[in-house]
């Protein structure tokens, strides 16, 4: 019973598994969980300024929050989109990030949370 135990770590989704990691990942400035990026919400640094870019078309450098109104909340609060959008004005991104918000509330259905 000295053998290797059975191949755990090669499962046949690893194949599947493979393809995921070739999608591109990003972590949340909210809550800083790393998910595929089409599960995020894109906040982009263009030349005329910070843009909600939800559909992640727009030019520059973005930054990623998860749809959810916690972590866009979280992410104002933290000043973490400034941080990684550099150079970015405090009106531009709280404009962005309510932008945000309204496409999260319009396309869920608020739910009540209890912190
Ligand atoms: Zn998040």
């Amino acid at each position: 019973m000295h053998q290797a135990p059975p191949d755990l770590r090669r499962r046949p989704r690893d194949r599947a598994a493979g393809d995921r990691t070739t999608r591109p990942r990003r972590t949340c400035v909210g809550c800083r969980t790393t998910r595929d990026k089409d599960e995020l919400l894109r906040l982009a640094a263009t030349p005329d300024g910070v843009r909600a870019d939800p559909a992640a078309r727009l030019p520059g450098r973005g930054a990623y929050v998860c749809p959810t109104t916690a972590c866009i909340e979280t992410a104002a609060h933290r000043n973490a989109v400034r941080r990684a959008l550099h150079g970015t004005s405090e009106d531009e991104v709280r404009t962005a990030l309510e932008t945000l918000l309204a496409t999260v509330s319009t396309s869920q259905a608020p739910k009540e949370q209890h912190a």
